[in-house]
C-alpha cells in the first residue's frame, strides 16, 4: 500500500495542523508487533492526550474513514497488504496511574506489568496473575486478559472511553460484556482511555512474591526466542486448542518461515522472516485439521486487522467468529 488513497490523504491533511497528533504515513507495523509480520498503515496516527484523540476520532467520523486501535500489537495478525484508514496508538498522555487507597486508576497506554508491580509495591493484591501478560492496560480491558484463572474483570470496576464520534463517556466494566477473551468495545466501536480498578489490602510483599512465584511457573509455558502472538485459538468448552491441534498432528507444521510451535501448539512462532500469509495459511491448516479430525471449529483468540477477518470467515464459513469482530469496519 506505497500511495495513500485520496481519502486517507484527506484525513492525513486534516490532522496535520494538530501538534499533538503524531502522523506517519506508510507507516511498518510489523515493528509494533509480537509477531512482527504484516505491512503498512496508510497513516498511523500516535494521540499525547484524549483532547487530541477527541479531535482525531471527531474528524475519522466526520470524513467516514477506517480506523483501527492498536497497543501492544500483542494479540493481532497484520495482513501483509497493511492496514487501510488510519491506525491510531495512544501515547504519552495514557501512560500514568494514580493509586489512592485501594482505587487505582490507570492509562489504556500503560504497560500491564509495570501496572502490576506498581500496585504489588502498594501492597494491593488482584493484578499479580496478569503481570506476565504482555499487554497494554488498554488491550487488556478489549480483550478481558486473563492468566490462571484471574481476568480483568474481576478488579476493573470501570472505563473511561471515547466513542467512535468523539464522544467521552465513562462506563461499569460490566457494560462492555466482558466474556471470555471478548468485550463488546469493537461492536461499540470506541477507544478505551483510562481504566479504574478496585484492590485488595495485602499483607507487606505479598502481592510481589505472589508475581515471583507466577513468573516462575510461566516460564517454560510458553515458547521463547522466536516473536509469537500468545495463543492463536481460544480454547474450546472442556478442552485446548493446544491439545487438539497436537493430535491433529501439526505441531511444528512450518508455512514459509512461520511455525506451528514444536513446544506448544497453540502458538504459531516467526522464525524469522515469516510473513502474515505464511502465518494465515498455518492458523487455517489448525483449523481445518481440528475440525476434519475432530467436529471442532477453533475460534482465533487474535484479532484479525484489516481483510483479513472477511477472509478467515470465507475460508472457514465461521460466521460467529470472534475475529468477524476486527477493525476495520465499514463506517
Ligand atoms: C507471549 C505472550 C503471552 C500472552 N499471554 C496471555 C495470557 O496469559 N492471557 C491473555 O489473556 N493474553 C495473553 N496474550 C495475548 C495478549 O497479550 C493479550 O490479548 C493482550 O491483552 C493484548 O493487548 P495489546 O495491548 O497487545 O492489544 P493489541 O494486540 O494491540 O490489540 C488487541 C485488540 O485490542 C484492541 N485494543 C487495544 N487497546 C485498546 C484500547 N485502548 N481501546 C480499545 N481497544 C483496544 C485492539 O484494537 C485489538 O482489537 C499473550 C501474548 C503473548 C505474545
Amino acid at each position: 500500500m506505497p500511495v495513500a488513497s485520496a481519502a486517507t490523504a484527506a484525513l492525513a491533511a486534516r490532522l496535520a495542523g494538530r501538534p499533538g497528533l503524531v502522523l506517519e504515513r506508510a507507516a511498518p507495523l510489523a515493528r509494533l508487533t509480537t509477531l512482527r509480520v504484516g505491512g503498512p498503515a496508510e497513516l498511523l496516527a500516535e494521540a499525547r492526550t484524549e483532547a487530541d484523540l477527541v479531535f482525531l476520532l471527531r474528524t475519522t467520523h466526520e470524513l467516514a474513514a477506517p480506523w483501527f486501535l492498536l497497543g501492544w500489537g500483542s494479540n493481532v495478525l497484520i495482513p501483509d497488504e497493511g492496514i487501510p484508514g488510519v491506525v491510531v496508538r495512544l501515547g504519552e498522555g495514557f501512560r500514568r496511574a494514580a493509586i489512592r487507597g485501594t482505587r487505582v486508576a490507570a492509562g489504556a497506554a500503560l504497560a500491564l506489568p509495570k501496572l502490576a508491580l506498581r500496585t504489588a509495591a502498594a501492597d494491593l493484591m488482584g493484578l499479580e496473575a496478569l503481570a506476565g501478560i504482555p499487554s497494554s492496560v488498554g488491550g487488556a480491558v478489549a480483550m478481558n486478559a486473563g492468566c490462571y484463572g484471574t481476568e480483568m474483570k474481576d478488579s476493573l470496576v470501570s472505563v473511561r472511553l471515547v466513542e467512535h464520534d468523539g464522544t467521552r463517556r465513562r462506563l461499569p466494566y460490566a457494560a462492555l460484556a466482558p466474556g471470555y477473551r471478548r468485550t463488546n468495545l469493537h461492536e461499540r466501536r470506541a477507544i478505551v482511555t483510562r481504566a479504574h480498578f478496585e484492590l485488595t489490602p495485602a499483607p507487606p510483599g505479598a502481592a510481589r512474591a505472589r508475581i515471583e512465584e507466577l513468573r516462575q511457573r510461566r516460564r517454560g509455558a510458553l515458547p521463547t526466542g522466536h516473536p509469537n502472538a500468545g495463543s492463536v485459538f481460544k480454547n474450546p468448552p472442556g478442552d485446548y486448542a493446544g491439545r487438539l491441534i497436537e493430535a491433529a498432528g501439526l505441531k511444528g507444521k512450518r508455512v514459509g518461515a512461520a511455525e506451528i510451535s514444536a513446544r506448544h501448539a497453540n502458538v504459531i512462532v516467526n522464525l524469522g522472516g515469516a510473513t502474515a500469509t505464511d502465518v494465515f495459511a498455518l492458523m487455517l491448516a489448525a483449523h481445518h485439521a481440528v475440525r476434519d479430525r475432530f467436529g471442532i471449529s477453533l475460534d482465533p483468540e487474535w484479532v484479525l486487522a484489516g481483510h483479513l477477518a472477511a477472509r478467515w470467515r470465507e475460508a472457514t464459513g465461521d460466521e460467529a467468529s470472534a475475529s468477524s469482530l476486527s477493525f476495520p469496519i465499514p463506517v
